[in-house]
């Protein structure tokens, strides 16, 4: 189809308009104020989540209308972040859903974001299936995009969802994943919270020394970057493991950094965690003073305690503390706040708050000298514990024992693979250089036979040319050029030598009559007749040469004249024994011939040729058909 020129200008604007307004719209970059508020709001939530959620709500609120929905999606998911830092899960996913509203475009870090966020939400919620679908497609997409940052958020996430519903050994793997990803990413700080995770759940498979260890260095980086909040959190989980291990006196210095840290950013939750950890660590020491006294400050905080865990644990130790002081009456009133408070968790997740219940209980009845119902507590309490170390944590760990093992000989299989690699890799380079040398060689050698037979074809070709010069084309013998300058150079030789040397000329007679008779071509066949038959007479050493129309010389080497007669006499007889046949009538001719040698007295060969000359003149005078010698 024909589309005049200014339709197609008109269609070419066009086109170029769509794409410019579709990366214009499609373009989902922050402005350049949005991008440093959500590095600066990153920064303070290093230091606490609450300073960087203010920050970025008073961003929000006063910048909101020069936002696009993607700017106010991801302010929000960020608000929202912050929120479940701080525990504030219902805010949180307010925003979150909010920031999902605006901009549910899931290709996008803000998308990714979202799903995390919204994901960490479901998890809080007890929902783990559910949260790690979430994950799932967080992490599907960050592969996509190719983000490792979030593809690693991704995994730990996962991880982390794992993790709290006691699959510590799916846990270990994707914190492995992440792991592998961040050490890549050189990211000090997600390193850190990787390993502050990771510890979590080695505690929660009982590997103490691990757990220990990893958060002992999230510690160190979170402490020499004072992220205070962070570093709070780490020293509670370090100080269960202290615990676990029985060491109450470590526990004791990790609740006491904790106190001085939640003190200093006004944690409240904090002081409160650092003091009830205090109490039952100084319960466990049977300290009980110092235990009273730290529950007295730990209840003074008590009110920021929501959860029936928390709660629970807090009166537990209560309890433990009256019946240590008799007070029954206080230990079985926290007995029964304890029981109603835990109808509400699942045993599964939560035994040892079941077994720790049932203890207490053990104790309070043997207090009231009802000794049957407490060996039946006991009994109660010890199953329960037998039940807690036998199942499933028991099972993850040794199955996560023998999955390390297996992972660790599989990265040391890798390593060896890697380096067979490299030198297999070596010995590649190396072939292909030996390769390449060959190459260089047998192109050498080609090019040298190439060049070798250039330069034979070039010489047989002169050869030939040179042949050509030399050659009479009628009777193929030398020519008289190639005949005086052979014999010129014999010449010389014997005038050195003094070798022998005789020249023979004939002139075939009459010849001119046998052109005349039978034609030009007859003549032509008689002349090669003549060479044929003349050729027959001489040896290999013998150059017979065309002088002329019809007249030939023979250079005799090593000849003395005598000899060169009798050779010329063959010849002649020779040529008169030959025939020539036309229209069958016989034809025969005859030559006459001169002779002559060189000696001493002969200066040069011109007067060698001159007396052979001489001679045969003499021949043709004296009657033609014979041999004439010149004799000095
Ligand atoms: P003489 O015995 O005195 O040598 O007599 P002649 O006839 O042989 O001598 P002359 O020199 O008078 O004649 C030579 C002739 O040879 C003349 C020429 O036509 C002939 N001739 C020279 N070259 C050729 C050739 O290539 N082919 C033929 N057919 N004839 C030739
Ligand atoms: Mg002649
Ligand atoms: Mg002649």
């Amino acid at each position: 189809m024909f589309i005049p020129f200014n339709n197609r200008l008109l269609m070419m604007l066009l086109l170029v308009f769509i794409a410019f307004s579709s990366v214009a719209s499609g373009s989902n970059v922050h402005p350049a104020w949005l991008k440093e508020a959500l590095v600066k709001a990153k920064e303070l939530d290093r230091k606490d989540p609450y300073l960087a959620f203010e920050f970025l709500e008073k961003v929000k609120v006063s910048r909101f209308e020069q936002m696009s929905d993607f700017d106010k999606a991801t302010v929000l998911n960020k608000l929202a972040l912050y929120k479940v830092y701080l525990g504030d899960f219902k805010a949180a996913g307010q925003f979150n859903s909010d920031a999902k509203r605006l901009f549910p475009d899931t290709e996008t870090d803000t998308g990714i974001n979202i799903l995390l966020v919204e994901g960490s939400l479901l998890d809080i919620a007890g929902n783990t299936e559910q949260s790690l679908a979430m994950y799932q497609q967080a992490m599907e997409q960050a592969r996509l995009e190719e983000n490792n940052q979030l593809l690693a958020e991704s995994y730990t996430a996962i991880a982390l969802a794992h993790s709290n519903s006691y699959n510590d050994v799916e846990a270990i793997q994707y914190y492995q994943q992440a792991y592998t990803i961040i050490s890549s990413l050189n990211d000090e700080l997600e390193m850190a919270y990787l390993k502050t995770n990771l510890a979590n759940t080695y505690a929660n498979l009982h590997d103490y020394d691990k757990a220990i260890a990893l958060q002992n260095e999230a510690i160190d980086y979170f402490a020499s970057n004072e992220l205070h909040y962070d570093e709070m959190q780490a020293q509670m989980s370090l100080s269960f493991s202290h615990i676990a291990q029985k060491e109450h006196d470590k526990a004791t210095i990790c609740y006491l950094k904790m106190l001085k840290l939640s003190q200093f950013v006004g944690e409240k939750r904090f002081v409160y965690f650092a003091h009830i950890g205090l109490a039952n660590v100084k319960i466990k020491q049977e300290q009980f003073e110092q235990a009273a006294e730290q529950m007295a400050l730990a209840n003074q905080f008590f009110s920021f305690i929501q959860d029936p865990y928390g709660q629970a644990h807090h009166y537990l130790l209560e309890a433990a503390l009256a019946t240590h002081n008799q007070q029954i009456e206080q230990a079985l009133d926290r007995i029964e706040r304890v029981e109603g408070l835990i109808t509400e968790l699942d045993k599964g997740k939560n035994i040892n708050l079941f077994v720790r219940l049932s203890d207490q209980k053990a104790k309070v009845m043997a207090l009231l000298g009802d000794y049957e119902s407490a060996f039946y507590e006991k009994v109660a309490s010890e199953a329960l514990l037998a039940d807690y170390y036998s199942q499933e944590r028991e099972d993850a760990r040794s199955k996560y024992k023998v999955m390390f093992d297996t992972e660790q000989t599989e990265l040391e299989n890798k390593v060896l693979q890697q380096s067979r690699l490299i030198d297999q890799l070596a010995l590649e380079k190396g072939k292909k250089e030996h390769e390449l040398q060959r190459l260089i060689i047998v192109l050498f050698v080609l090019i040298f036979i190439m060049l070798t037979v250039y330069v034979y074809r070039q010489i047989r070709h002169s050869k030939r040319l040179n042949r050509l010069a030399n050659t009479d084309s009628l009777t193929q013998l030398a020519n008289r050029r190639y005949t005086f300058h052979f014999a010129k150079n014999v010449f010389k030789e014997s005038q050195t030598t003094e070798h022998p040397l005789s020249i023979v000329i004939f002139d075939i007679d009459h010849f001119k009559g046998i052109n005349d008779r039978y034609g030009h071509p007859f003549g032509d066949e008689v002349l090669k007749g003549v060479s044929d038959a003349a050729q027959s007479g001489l040896r290999e050493p013998d150059l017979l040469g065309r002088i002329g129309g019809e007249e030939f010389m023979v250079v005799l080497k090593h000849t003395e004249l005598a000899q060169a007669i009798e050779i010329a006499q063959r010849i002649r007889q020779l040529i008169e024994q030959r025939t020539f046949e036309l229209n069958k009538q016989v034809v025969t001719v005859t030559a006459s011939f001169g002779v002559s040698s060189f000696n001493p007295l002969v200066d040069d060969f011109e007067s060698l040729f001159q007396h052979a000359d001489e001679a045969l003149y003499r021949a043709k005078n004296e009657g033609r058909n014979r041999v004439v010698s010149k004799i000095d």
